[in-house]
């Protein structure tokens, strides 16, 4: 009896060995068929710093070609005009307000912040490798820079980058201007870290885009047989300013213009390493920023080209932001007006991936790919334009209602407007002609939505004060 015991086990072991190595042959295979996704985040690039959105001196070859490979979106928005709260919604796919992740007496995480993204939300990471993707996170990362809140507790399998804005940690008391000029990176004593150690304290920033590029590329040929997400999320053009010798007083358009054109250098590796590991028609790739130009900052912030206002504020130049999408053989190239924010991209991409989106909390994002495929109407009609945790406007179709205004930086003297100011984008995408005297119905129609809109809202701990 033993004998057969032995044998039937054996089959039996055989058989389920069978199985298996079947299962993982149809994983495998149903893996293979999810198309991979890179994020390239920048930091205070304004809607006019590319070629391609109309910018007449800083030469970016690689993102114009790009864009004509791909969509230009022209009305692709973030959820906040500052950089934490951005950063919150653009990976969990939800208003910084539904996280704890905004505030108005420290608009963003500071080195000596203690929180952080809540462990409890759900990032775009962790939905994607819960499902077979291979994740990193390179660059900046400013949802808090300890533990449980760094991008490895979040669903990155690895990380490596100034996990805060490069101009914190400011030890010397030279202006930004001449420290960038000088190239002097020691005075910001701001850490490089990879996972949750810090391995170059200062962080040389000169070599900082070259390196997060070659980082990314590595990531790129090691994950080529897995489906994989990448969030690459640029240290710059957020000041101060610096760049790779061979880019040095290379632009026209002065360092500024000289760290813009290096981006548009590690663009062009990235889609060139996609092309030849045959990775492109499997890879889509959206290239967009966290907010608006800095424009206290001169020569060294960027421009929101014909729109109005920058970084901090809630007129258009400080949340709609240059977007382009690539993806060649899958998607139809163009320019794409229709209305996305960043928040979409979490429903879409598990959307893309067939991925269940998670049904007990309130989502901000929709599933914009009848858009991006052409296959359908926008599901999206509204904007809204949160200043830390206030509903300061709101876009509904081409009107926009200012209810509250202030200046982005330097005053608390805000503007409270009854009735509020209204332009009609389309026809007016600098703000400039106030038609509310015209169109009380559309402004009751937009006050109906922010009534709808605050009566989802819970209040939850406040992460940027702890
Ligand atoms: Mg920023």
């Amino acid at each position: 009896m033993k004998p057969l015991n032995k044998s039937i086990l054996a089959i039996n072991g055989l058989l389920s060995l069978g199985i298996a190595s079947q299962q993982t042959a149809i994983s495998a295979e149903k893996n293979n068929n999810k198309p991979n996704f890179i994020i390239i985040f920048c930091d205070d690039m304004g809607y006019g710093d590319l070629g391609v959105y109309g910018n007449p001196n800083i030469k970016t070859p690689n993102l114009d070609l790009m864009a004509f490979q791909g969509q230009k979106w022209t009305n692709f928005y973030v959820a906040a005009p500052v950089s934490t709260p951005s950063r919150a919604a653009l990976l969990t796919g939800r208003l910084p307000v539904r996280t704890g992740m905004s505030s108005e007496k420290l608009r963003v995480l500071f080195p000596d912040s203690n929180g952080g993204l809540p462990p409890g939300e759900i990032t775009l990471a962790r939905l994607l490798k819960d499902h077979g993707y291979r994740t990193a996170a390179v660059g900046k990362w400013h949802l808090g820079h300890k533990s449980p809140y760094l991008p490895t507790d979040h669903g990155f399998e690895s990380y490596f980058g100034i996990p805060y804005s490069n101009d914190m940690d400011k030890i010397e008391k030279t202006d930004y201007y001449t420290l960038a000029e000088t190239e002097r990176f020691q005075a910001y004593n701001v850490p490089l870290m990879r996972n949750d150690k810090i391995v170059e304290r200062p962080a040389d920033q000169r070599t900082i885009t070259k390196r997060y590029t070659e980082e990314i590329i590595e990531k790129i040929k090691s994950y080529k047989k897995e489906p994989f997400f990448l969030y690459l999320a640029h240290s710059f053009p957020h000041i101060p300013l610096f760049r790779s010798p061979e880019f040095k007083d290379k632009s026209k358009a002065g360092i500024y213009g000289d760290v813009i054109e290096e981006i548009d250098w590690s663009v062009g590796q990235i889609l060139e390493t996609l092309k030849k590991e045959k990775l492109a028609e499997k890879t889509l790739v959206i290239f967009t920023s966290d907010n608006g130009p800095w424009l206290t900052y001169g020569t060294h912030g960027g421009s929101a080209g014909l729109l109005r206002g920058g970084k901090g504020g809630t007129f258009e130049g400080g949340m709609r932001e240059p977007a382009i999408f690539w993806w060649p053989e899958k998607i139809k190239p163009g320019v794409i007006t229709e209305i996305a924010t960043t928040m979409d991209l979490l429903p879409t991409f598990c959307k893309l991936g067939n991925i269940p989106v998670p049904n007990d909390r309130t989502y901000d994002g929709y599933d914009i790919s009848p858009v991006i495929f052409r296959t359908g109407p926008n599901p999206r009609e509204v904007v809204l334009y949160y200043r830390d945790t206030e509903v300061f406007a709101i876009r509904k179709g081409a009107f926009k209602a200012h209810f509250i205004t202030q200046p982005e930086y330097g005053s608390s003297q805000r503007t409270i407007h009854d009735p509020p100011l209204l332009y009609d984008l389309n026809t007016d995408p600098s703000e400039k002609h106030d038609i509310a005297a015209k169109h009380p119905e559309i402004i009751a129609e937009i006050k109906k939505v922010l009534e709808d809109h605050i009566s989802t809202l819970v209040p939850v701990e406040n992460q940027l004060e702890k």
